[in-house]
């Protein structure tokens, strides 16, 4: 029997009327002849909530108590879609990451799935049930812990079982119709893309782009699952429904650049007057990578006497990690001070077509200087540009990138 998978992110399961909508979405599945995985979100605002709790007990909070305090909204998602199956007549469990197993790393707050064993889900459809509820971003670790797959990773979790269960199809069902070539929320002239290739949609995704969280692009690419992102809140369920993110010989669209992505939650950091020699990156960046921060753009400026300002960009709520490792590397480093800004923004560009066309940052560059946008740090890949800017001006550049390179039109 082919099995598909559903999941529905918080907005999608917000409250009791919006978890009956999605149990309705499930039945035309199991109508259709499907064994069907339900993948579920927190409701809407949950997640927030804990995360908000533990931050409020602690700055430097112990990650694994993090893990086994912010799974839990899921799991209250998971019983009450079982339950209103049940109550439809529908043969249905819900289960928690552990008693599948979801196996994932000791990596609390940002575990990766290692293996999900399809044999108790196997029994269980075997048994009689024709859908396995299951709560979505939780797995257990090494040592038999709760663990979390970073904010988003329901999806994450869904690719993972899409792959593992060998489904025809991993169907995101959330509050937009599908993706757009730029966040719909804050330009309303974004356009629905029909298909995307996965590696235009892994950009996007890292690049802040939280239609899909990252990882569960990069698995959907490697495993080839056809990943479809598509409105919870529309009847049409066919074929034609939503975006689907498939490869790149698959997508039409000819345009250069494909997308345009934002992060807000961005700091900078500065390492003021650090010796310039040989290492010093690695005894700035090891520090930090054991603390788990993750860096991204990175500015060494050139020095004269000797000397040099290392400036780097990270997730504004892991300054905190970021100024504790580099102040217990002080004396190592020897650096004058540190300057941290907090309110910056990073906006991007993707296209595959960078590839071949030269002069998009140039364009790029252009259009932000005559908004008065000033641009802080600039990287680029083969297919993206990215700028750090000031938060303040953050819609304003999307908005005129979106407008100058006329993504509201098709290619
Ligand atoms: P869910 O709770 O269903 O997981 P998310 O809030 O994580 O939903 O993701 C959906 C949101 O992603 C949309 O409401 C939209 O504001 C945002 N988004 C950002 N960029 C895009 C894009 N390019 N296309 C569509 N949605 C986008
Ligand atoms: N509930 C988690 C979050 O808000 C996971 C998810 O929704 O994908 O990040
Ligand atoms: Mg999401």
């Amino acid at each position: 029997m082919s099995r598909v998978v559903m999941k529905f992110g918080g907005t999608s399961v917000a409250d009791l009327d919006r978890i009956a909508n999605a149990a309705k979405k499930v039945e035309q599945e199991v109508a259709n002849g499907h064994e069907v995985v339900v993948i579920v979100s927190a409701m809407s605002g949950k997640t927030n909530e804990l995360v908000g709790w533990v931050r409020e007990t602690s700055d430097m909070h112990d990650r694994a108590e993090y893990d086994a305090i912010v799974s839990s909204g899921e799991n209250i998602t998971a019983g009450l879609l079982a339950q209103r199956l049940k109550e439809m007549g529908i043969s249905a469990r819900s289960w928690q990451g552990w008693q599948v197993p979801v196996q994932t790393t000791g990596a609390h707050e940002a575990a990766r799935i290692e293996g999900i064993p399809s044999d108790n889900l196997d029994a269980s459809f075997a048994s009689g049930h024709k859908v396995a509820v299951v709560a979505g971003f939780q797995g257990i670790g090494p040592d038999g812990r709760i663990t979390t797959l970073g904010r988003g990773g329901s999806d994450t979790t869904a690719v993972a079982f899409a792959a593992a269960l060998d489904a025809v199809r991993c169907d995101i069902y959330t509050d937009v119709d599908g993706i757009y070539t730029t966040d719909p929320r804050i330009v309303s002239t974004a356009r629905k893309i029909r298909k995307i290739s996965y590696e235009e949609m892994l950009e996007l995704a890292s690049l802040g782009a939280k239609v899909l969280q990252t990882r569960s692009v990069e698995l959907a690419m490697r495993y080839k699952v056809p990943l479809r992102v598509l409105s919870s809140f529309e009847d049409d369920i066919s074929e034609t429904a939503g975006t689907l993110v498939c490869d790149e010989e698959d997508t039409m669209e000819s345009k250069v650049v494909h997308g345009i992505a934002y992060s807000k939650d961005e700091a900078k950091v500065t390492l003021v007057s650090v010796a310039d020699r040989p290492g010093i990156a690695a005894a700035i960046f090891g520090p930090l990578a054991d603390a788990g921060v993750n860096v991204d753009m990175i500015v060494q400026n050139i020095s004269e006497d000797g000397r040099t300002d290392m400036t780097f960009s990270c997730p504004v709520d892991q300054v905190p990690h970021a100024l504790k490792a580099m102040d217990e590397a002080k004396m190592d480093l020897n650096f004058e001070k540190i300057v941290t800004d907090t309110e910056v923004a990073k906006v991007s560009m993707v296209g595959v077509g960078m590839r071949s066309h030269a002069g998009v940052a140039a364009k790029m560059f252009k259009i932000l200087a005559n908004e008065g946008v000033n641009i802080q740090v600039i990287t680029t890949s083969e297919i993206k540009v990215s700028v750090l800017v000031d938060r303040k001006y953050m819609e304003l550049a999307v908005r005129a990138l979106h407008d100058a390179f006329e993504l509201e039109t098709a290619a």
